[in-house]
């Protein structure tokens, strides 16, 4: 589904990802757990484009979004392709990034309709189908504003949702929420597991992360130090920083 291949990423002098590969299949659940500064959101955001990395190449589908070019760099491929390859992906962000002037059905339909063209009144069927299964029917005319944080994020996996992505990114989707807030959001990712939803999920949420994932990859300083097993990985970890990481959690 994805391959990322040693990718490496400077910011400056700042060497932030040393070299990370990393490979998902279709139906996989992959969580990436570490500490502040360990190169997760610039991983995430190389993966889904949204970042340049320097070295390094990743493929969706069989499809080269980023390959070596002749002196070791990443290249890029064209607009038109990496359009269609964006296709493949959704994103959802710590911080909801919803349009604040648009309902919450228009937050929804807006790509759908726009981007990909697709007919309107289809659109509109499967938005309300969506946000009937986020609990959130009645809520289709509101704005933004007047939703809970909660509600905001459940809108914000809906209308990733709508684009039909092969696979679901989510970066620290519940540390802006209140903890009974957080649950909510919990349980609509573990719902869209058991659908076999391809997803990486950054978290911080440990006992999610183990009883969710498939896999559990611990990243330190810009390297994955340890993967595997979600529970051997959290429970019993092998490697020094990950015990150390984890010690917090305890
Ligand atoms: P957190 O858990 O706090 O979200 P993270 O693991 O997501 O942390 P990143 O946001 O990927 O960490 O940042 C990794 C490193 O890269 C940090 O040292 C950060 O300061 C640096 N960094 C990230 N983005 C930029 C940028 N646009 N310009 C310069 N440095 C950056
Ligand atoms: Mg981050």
């Amino acid at each position: 589904m994805l391959e990322i291949k040693n990718v490496k990423k400077s910011f400056g002098a700042v060497d932030v990802l040393h070299d990370i590969s990393l490979s998902v299949e279709q139906g996989e659940v992959v969580a990436i757990i570490g500490p502040s500064g360990s190169g997760k959101s610039t991983l995430l955001r190389c993966a889904t484009l949204l970042e340049t990395m320097d070295e390094g190449e990743l493929v969706y589908l069989g499809e080269h979004a980023v390959s070596t070019g002749a002196d070791g760099k990443s290249r890029y491929v064209g607009n038109a392709e990496l359009k269609k390859i964006q296709g493949y992906f959704g994103l959802v962000f710590q911080n909801f990034n919803l349009f604040p002037h648009y309902s919450v059905l228009k937050n929804l339909m807006d790509a759908p309709v726009h981007v990909q063209k697709r007919n309107k009144e289809e659109v509109k069927k499967e938005a309300m189908e969506l946000l009937e299964k986020m609990g959130l029917s009645d809520k289709a005319d509101c704005y933004p504003c007047q939703l809970s944080g909660g509600q905001q994020q459940r809108v914000a996996i809906a209308r990733a949702l709508a684009l039909h992505p092969q696979i679901l990114f989510f970066d620290e989707p519940t540390s802006a929420l209140d903890p009974e807030l957080t649950g909510e959001i919990l349980k609509v990712i573990r719902q869209l597991a058991s659908e076999h939803m391809t997803m990486v999920i950054v978290t911080h949420e440990m006992a999610f992360a183990r009883d969710v994932a498939d896999r559990v990859i611990f990243m330190d300083g810009g390297y994955i130090i340890e993967q595997g097993d979600p529970k051997e990985v959290i429970e019993h970890p092998k490697e020094e920083r990950t015990k150390q990481f984890l010690a917090r959690f305890a």
